[in-house]
């Protein structure tokens, strides 16, 4: 089997911190990986009244999303997404979810033969009736064997936390694959002492959990929104890990479900994501008049929340107790009407809750009520 040549589909915050941790491991193993010249497609942009890819190329540190940070000297930028996927044989897909389309329809028929994916994209597609994950859509679109990766790794946790990826903190992952050799190959490229990764023969566990923790989180953020405690964040906790797999076991035929519990993607993750400070953006404290899009930039640096695509921001004088006003996740809305279209809501009474509180106005005071 010929060296793999890597090419990393996206360059924000995630994107350049697994950049460089792909590209440090292609040098550490040549008979693996063409480790010559590894490229980075970069949405082109101006920062500073220069270009992204100019600035990056130059000092090796991705400005705008990875300040701080100094990239290897085989990864380089490119704004040309042709340059980036000729003679690619192993696609990193780690962009924010909404531009995937685009970037799929401009590779179609110029991707090698046997090429192979993984998606490091938080989410899922949801349409009507049906759930999609990425790896699939990739697939399918692209017919290459896509794999998966997600778990409790933030590339840079900022100003919230000192513990980040890309400084090469501890840190688990997980990759879920459908042919051992990908999961072993890509294994490779990203593991290192600092990011252990797991491999699990479970794409669509691994890329659901990514997912659907975003509807615990906000419930979690609920319970800091009243003040409730750890004792009743960890019950949701608890009552969500359950939803989520219930939620894949029921309507996804090739789920494990030892990935909840014994994964970084499942369980470590959740944790991650129900921690305060990740909270402070998804349930916003009591910020009258300032958009979504204000706090984003505020405290995340323009990042992107995966997620969030429109944001109710709730009358804060209607809930007077409650120092919140919830920025409400998208994705609670669509699983809901997922549920609904399959005639399941009553399945999923946290689930149910979130979405009713964020949507319906319902109390959040109640959102414990008929949870067991
Ligand atoms: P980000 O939010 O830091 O950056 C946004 C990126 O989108 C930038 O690279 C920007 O250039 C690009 N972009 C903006 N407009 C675009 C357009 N029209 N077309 C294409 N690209 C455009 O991104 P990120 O943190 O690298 O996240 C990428 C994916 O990885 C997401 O799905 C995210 O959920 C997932 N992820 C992120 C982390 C993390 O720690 N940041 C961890 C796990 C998973």
């Amino acid at each position: 089997m010929g060296k793999e040549k890597v090419a990393i589909i996206g360059s924000g915050n995630w994107g350049s911190a697994i950049a460089s941790i792909a590209g440090k491991n292609a040098s550490r193993q040549p008979e693996l990986f063409d480790d010559s010249r590894i490229p980075m497609w970069v949405f082109e942009e101006e920062v500073n009244g220069r270009k992204l890819t100019e600035i990056i190329n130059e000092t090796k540190i991705n400005e705008k999303y990875l300040p701080g940070i100094t990239l290897p000297a085989n990864i380089y930028a490119t704004s040309d997404l042709d340059e980036a996927v000729h003679d690619a044989t192993a696609f990193i897909f780690v962009l924010p979810h909404q531009f995937l389309g685009k970037v799929i329809e401009q590779m179609k028929g110029k991707v090698a033969p046997g090429a192979k994916g993984i998606t490091l994209i938080k989410g899922v597609d949801v349409t009507a009736d049906e759930i999609r994950i990425f790896a699939d859509i990739i697939q399918k679109e692209l017919g290459i064997r896509c794999s998966a990766l997600s778990g409790a790794n933030i590339a840079d946790e900022g100003k919230f936390d000192r513990f980040t990826v890309a400084a090469e903190k501890f840190s688990e992952t997980t990759i879920g694959y459908r042919k051992k050799e990908d999961g072993e190959m890509w294994k490779k490229l990203f593991e290192t002492d600092a990011f252990r990764v797991q491999i699990v023969e479970d794409v669509a566990g691994v890329s659901l959990c990514g997912a659907l923790k975003n509807i615990v989180a906000v419930a979690a953020g609920f319970m800091d929104g009243l003040e409730w405690g750890d004792n009743a964040k960890a019950a949701i906790m608890r009552i969500g890990l359950l939803e989520m797999k219930q939620f894949c076991l029921e309507f996804f035929d090739d789920v494990k479900a030892e990935t909840f519990l014994q994964e970084s993607a499942g369980i470590a993750d959740l944790i991650t994501s129900c921690k305060p400070a990740k909270l402070l953006v998804k349930v916003a404290f009591v910020k009258a008049g300032k958009s979504f899009e204000d706090l984003e930039k505020e405290l995340l640096n323009g990042q992107k929340l995966q997620g969030v695509h429109t944001v109710s921001f709730f009358e804060y004088r209607k809930w007077p107790s409650v120092k919140l006003i919830p920025c409400v996740l998208r994705k609670a809305k669509d699983v809901h009407g997922f549920l609904k279209a399959k005639n399941r809501v009553e399945g999923y009474p946290l689930f149910a809750a979130v979405y009713e509180c964020a949507f319906k106005g319902r109390d959040i005071k109640t959102i414990t009520k008929h949870l067991d």
